[in-house]
């Protein structure tokens, strides 16, 4: 049947139709009704941080990452220093796009199930004055950790330091509030807890040091301060804008105030979490995070110990009943992992837990208990 498989990926994600539906005209990137549209997106964008006095929101064409490169690239002076605080992929892939612009890299290794230090972050500033930034990611979708964000901005703020976030997994779902928080970049994108379709990111910048972006970026295509001037003289895009990405983005915005905004957003994610934790426990499944330290965004289980699994079979037997898992992320453990966002509440999450019991009966699997450590 052609029914749309339910993805509990970290994006792209179930959409719903009315989001899908919205992408079903042709806009001139010259318009002006496109162009009301745009201006319409970052407004909203702005009031969800609480960020229309200290900071703008200038959006990028591209997935999350291309989003993340062009905010070191713009923020950080080429003879800036960052320091990435690691405890997963995504905090590697950060380090690794500084490093390939030519920005000098540190990377401050944490235990990939467990929170990065905020105290210990304030150690290593102390111990090195030519830090100028720190990376931090939001929720590391790897594992699926919360990280302190307000702690590690404290820390930043009161050593003079630049914070750049990767909110990718987070925004819109987890609070920020840039009244409260300081930060120089905060990046998301379009097809993460918005729920919109992927295809464009944005980022944060704070009002005092956007002037002293210019130049900074050595891309022309990454360069948001270049962006920034662009969109504010002419109200377009500086290239071909995703068009459709952006309506449909528009018509999520809508939704997501109409659901009654982050905290209806959080809400909905955090039932959709418990669900899926209490029905796969009931399986003999087990996460890989202490509750205590997981944001109900993404859920890593181990992998059952029983010799018949193997995650391709697995994710087949899913799949054929409708629902797309997603491998995991870890550098050691064998696991996978199931995304608790999107355009699905605790019902399909039900299903999806049913279809994961056919698929262990499927491949003869009489529990999904790990290997004990
Ligand atoms: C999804 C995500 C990204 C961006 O990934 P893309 O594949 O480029 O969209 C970056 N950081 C985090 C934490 C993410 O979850």
């Amino acid at each position: 049947m052609d029914r749309d498989k339910i993805l509990l990926t970290p994006g792209p994600l179930t959409t719903t139709l009315r989001t899908k539906l919205a992408m079903l005209r042709d806009w001139g990137s010259w318009d002006a009704d496109f162009n009301a549209v745009t201006a319409s997106v970052r407004k909203s964008l702005l009031a969800i941080v609480h960020g229309a006095e200290s900071h703008v929101v200038v959006p990028l064409q591209g997935s999350g990452t291309f989003s993340v490169e062009a905010a070191i690239a713009t923020v950080v002076p080429r003879d800036g220093h960052v320091l990435v605080l690691d405890n997963g992929a995504y905090c590697k892939r950060a380090a690794r796009l500084t490093t390939l612009m030519g920005r000098r890299c540190t990377l401050m290794p944490f235990d990939e199930a467990q929170p990065v230090s905020a105290g210990d972050l304030e150690h290593t500033l102390r111990g090195d004055a030519s830090i100028s930034h720190v990376v931090l990611i939001h929720c590391e979708t790897g594992a699926g950790v919360l990280n302190p964000l307000q702690a590690v901005a404290d820390v930043c703020a009161r050593n003079g330091k630049g914070l750049i976030v990767d909110a990718m997994s987070s925004f819109g779902a987890l609070e920020i509030d840039a009244r409260k928080t300081r930060f120089d970049a905060l990046v998301a994108a379009s097809g993460k807890c918005l729920e919109g379709v992927p295809g464009m990111g944005f980022v944060f910048i704070r009002k005092a040091i956007l002037d002293g972006c210019a130049g900074n970026s050595q891309s022309l295509a990454m360069d948001l301060h270049d962006q920034y001037l662009y969109m504010e003289k002419t109200t377009q895009w500086r290239f071909t804008p995703p068009t459709h990405v952006v309506v449909a983005l528009h018509e999520a915005i809508a939704q997501f105030e109409e659901e009654g905004g982050q905290p209806a957003r959080l809400a909905r994610y955090t039932r959709n979490y418990e669900t899926l934790v209490a029905a796969m426990a009931a399986l003999g499944f087990k996460p890989f995070l202490d509750p205590a330290v997981q944001a109900p965004i993404i859920v890593t289980f181990h992998a059952p110990a029983d010799a018949r699994y193997d995650f391709k079979t697995f994710y087949a037997a899913a799949r054929r009943r409708g629902f797309l898992l997603y491998p995991g992320k870890l550098t050691t453990l064998e696991t996978f992992r199931v995304g608790c966002i999107g355009a699905i509440g605790p019902t399909e999450i039900e299903q999806a837990v049913h279809a994961v019991a056919l698929a262990l009966q499927d491949m003869g699997i009489a529990s999904g208990a790990p290997a004990r450590s």
